[in-house]
């Protein structure tokens, strides 16, 4: 239950400007490819993570309620 936040791998560029963004929520792997930190987002994060989703230059973030 809650909002999770979504990475599609195929769109994603791996320049890091979305957990540079929201470093309470995303974090880098050893590629530099971006790992979801906090799922289900908190309520408390949400609107950092949903800064990282507006920043994404690809389009690469989005959001999945359940
Ligand atoms: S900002 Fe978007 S394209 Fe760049 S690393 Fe993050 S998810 Fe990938």
């Amino acid at each position: 239950m809650g909002n999770h936040l979504l990475v599609d791998r195929k769109a994603c560029a791996g320049h890091g400007l979305c957990y540079s963004v929201a470093p309470d929520v995303l974090d880098a792997d050893d590629q530099g490819d971006p790992v979801v930190t906090a799922d289900p987002v908190p309520d408390d994060r949400f609107d950092e993570a949903d800064a990282a989703v507006d920043a994404c230059p690809e389009r690469a973030l989005s959001w999945e309620r359940d």
